[in-house]
Formats: C-alpha cells, structure tokens, sequence
C-alpha cells in the first residue's frame, strides 16, 4: 500500500475554504477541534435544536443548520451515523451542494452499497481515521496522530486525492502514516472486522468463556476477572508489539497453554463462519438486512441492545466495575 507522510501532503490546498462538519458525535467533534487547531476554517452543521447544537457552540465553533453548512461548504465531511447519511444527504446536502465541493466520508457504507448516489461535479473522498474520536484527539493533543486511510472515489476537480490528504494531515495522521485505499476495501475490510474480530468475535468469545465456567459451578466474579477484566492487558499487549511480545511477557504455562489449545476454540467451523461474514458481506446481504433494520427504526437492534444489557456477565461486570470506581474516587 502507499503511505503518505508529513512531508507528502501541503494543507494548504485548504487554505481560505471552509470545511462543514456535519455531525457533532465521536467523529465529527474529534475532527472539528484538531482541524481548527490545524488552522483551517471549520463550521458545524447540525439540526437546529439537536442535541449536539449548543456543545458545538460551547467549543466556540460557528455552528449553522444542515442546508445553510452544506450551501457555503468547500468540503463536506459526511460525520454523521451512517443510517442517518442518506436522510440528511437527500434534505439538506442534494438541494446545495456546490459543483466543484468535496464530499467526504470517514467510513465507505454509503458510497459502497449506493445509499447516497453524488452527483458528477464533485469530489467524492474519504479519510477514515483508525480509532475512535476520543483516541484520535488526545494523541493530536499529545503532538502525534493516529494511522488513517484516504480514498477517491469521484475526482472531479483532480485535486480529489490532495484534499483528502490534507484532511488527513490536518488530523496529524500524516506524521503517523496515511495508506490509500478504496472506499469498497475500506467498506468491506471494516464490516468484515467489527463483525468478525472486534466488536462481534470478541464479545462472543468472552461470553462464552464465562458461560463455560460459571455453568461448571465457578463464581461468576471469578469468571468476569479471568475472562473479560483481563482481555484489555492482553490486547494492549498485542497493539503494542504483536503477538510475540504477548507470548514473552505472558507466563510459559500460558503461552503453552495458549498455543496448544486455541485450536479448541476457534476450530475450521469459525473459519467457515468468518467466511460466511464475508460472503454477506461482499454479496451485499448484510446491507440489505442493515438498511431493512433502518427502516424498522432500529427496533431489532434495541431490543438486542436490551437483551445483551441483561446478560449475566454484565450484571457481574457493572457490580465489579463500581469497586474500581469507589478506589479511585478515595
Ligand atoms: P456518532 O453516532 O458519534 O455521531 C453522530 C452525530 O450525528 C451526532 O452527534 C449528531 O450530531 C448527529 N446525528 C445523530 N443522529 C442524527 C439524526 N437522526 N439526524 C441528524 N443528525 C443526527 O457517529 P460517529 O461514530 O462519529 O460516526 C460518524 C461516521 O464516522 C460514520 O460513518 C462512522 O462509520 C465513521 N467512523 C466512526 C468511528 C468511530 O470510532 N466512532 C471511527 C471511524 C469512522
Ligand atoms: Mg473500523
């Protein structure tokens, strides 16, 4: 893949336009404040009178409604759930998005799977950022940033590629590294590991790893320590120099342990599992079934959320999370 870095990419192809932020979440705070510290001219288009209006404001942004950002945009970064994109692109952004504008994207759903179509006389781009937008603002905080992608999808100006990189340097992702990709590798590669590994595969692993133990008479505290309280020692221990520097700082009884018996857990079934997560996704079924529960106001999705909130390992996990809280607090 190429990498960009610092010395690449010049923001000042940014310079004197003004960048609509649209969304004020994770993402969309995250970018605003390193962008406007990075000097480029932001404003914030939100609802009038959502929630998000009087914190963008409180941050000292200009904050204006959805039409009125989209109107005198250069760039329009899209920072908004991607159930959400399609309502808002269709109301406020079609009607005004200029010709020669940036569209942008931090993640690839809705250009991929076709829920908002642009028009021919834009740039279509993307800078997807590695880490959640808290993380992404205390590492620039601290004078560095986090790994990001940068896509083109539509180079209408031809100057497509140099915007989104400019973004991305404004992020201080630059002086990590920035790799190019396309927006159906970053839609796909992203769905495949929330789905598979990160958010789906690990809460899997673990609720079956406390289920095991405590349906063979084990206290469930005990359980919630060896099997959840734990994982994140272990994963920061993999971010920070693979899994070999996890086997060396591990005992040897858990390294042993570790690579003889894994094979146990995740057997040629998961396997075929995953692919059947990636086929889903490639054939676009899991964006069907996604974009159905949209239209079903998300009820499937907050009945699972209700349901996974009452799971044993939670009820144990948030008793056991208070103790930590009352040690600090004393
Ligand atoms: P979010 O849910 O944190 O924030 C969404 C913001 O959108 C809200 O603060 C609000 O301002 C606005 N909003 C929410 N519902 C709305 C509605 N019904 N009508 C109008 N406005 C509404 O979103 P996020 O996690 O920052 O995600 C934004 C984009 O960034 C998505 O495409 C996501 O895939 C991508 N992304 C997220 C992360 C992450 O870690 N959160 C990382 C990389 C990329
Ligand atoms: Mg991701």
């Amino acid at each position: 893949m190429k990498i960009y870095h610092d010395a690449d990419v010049d923001i000042d192809v940014l310079k004197g336009k003004t960048v609509a932020v649209m969304g004020y979440g994770s993402q969309g705070r995250a970018q605003a404040l390193c962008f406007r510290d990075s000097g480029l001219n932001v404003v914030i288009g939100l609802r009038k009178d959502g929630r998000s209006w009087n914190k963008a404001k409180e941050d000292g942004f200009k904050v204006v409604d959805f039409a009125e950002a989209a109107k005198t945009a250069d760039v329009i970064m899209m920072l908004l759930p991607d159930e959400v994109q399609p309502k808002v692109y269709k109301q406020f952004v079609e009607p005004n998005i200029r010709e020669g504008c940036a569209l942008e994207f931090a993640h690839g759903f809705a250009i991929t799977y076709k829920t908002i179509v642009p028009p021919k006389n834009v740039d279509v781009i993307m800078m997807a950022p590695k880490a959640p937008g808290d993380k992404e603002r205390d590492v620039f905080v601290e004078g560095f940033g986090v790994p990001a992608l940068v896509c083109v999808h539509q180079d209408h100006t031809g100057n497509a590629k140099n915007i989104a990189l400019a973004l991305a340097k404004g992020l201080g992702s630059t002086r990590a590294g920035v790799f190019e990709t396309t927006f159906d590798y970053e839609t796909l590669t992203d769905l495949f590991g929330e789905q598979a590994v990160l958010c789906g595969g690990t809460t899997g692993l673990i609720k079956s790893g406390f289920k095991t133990l405590v349906d063979a008479g084990y206290p469930p505290e005990m359980a919630y320590f060896e099997v959840c309280h734990e994982a994140k020692l272990i994963v920061d221990l993999i971010n920070e120099g693979g899994f070999e520097r996890m086997w060396h700082v591990v005992s040897n009884t858990a390294e042993y342990g570790g690579l003889t018996k894994r094979d146990l857990v995740i057997t040629k079934e998961s396997e075929k599992g995953m692919k059947k997560i990636l086929d889903d996704i490639e054939s676009g079924k899991f964006k069907d079934d996604w974009t159905a529960e949209w239209a079903n106001d998300l009820k499937n999705l907050k009945a699972m959320e209700e349901k996974e909130k009452n799971l044993q390992i939670e009820i144990t996990g948030r008793e056991i999370r208070k103790l930590f809280e009352k040690k600090k607090k004393n």
